[in-house]
């Protein structure tokens, strides 16, 4: 029996939040010490009307639920940005 919008097969999957993402990360490849993502070459950063990250590293999309955090402690990937 359906009492809502969605039957328990149809309910949509939310996006993973931004610190179940990192944590991912963290457990596929490990943390660097003393470093955050936002030094890292594989954090990408755009500037339209408003400013965004994402991590080149991951799964992307149009989405802010995709968005990246500078200062996340960086993971196995890391590699120093020439910026
Ligand atoms: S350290 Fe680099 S590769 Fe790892 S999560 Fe952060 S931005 Fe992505």
């Amino acid at each position: 029996m359906q009492n809502g919008l969605f039957s328990d097969d149809e309910l949509p999957v939310a996006a993973p939040r931004q610190n179940e993402r990192i944590a991912d990360m963290h457990r596929m490849f490990g943390v660097t010490d003393d470093a955050i993502c936002g030094n890292c070459q594989h954090f990408v950063r755009y500037h339209q009307s408003t400013r965004w990250a994402k991590c080149s590293k991951t799964r992307t999309t149009a989405s802010r639920a995709t968005d990246w955090r500078a200062r996340n402690a960086a993971c196995g990937l890391f590699e120093e940005a020439d910026r």
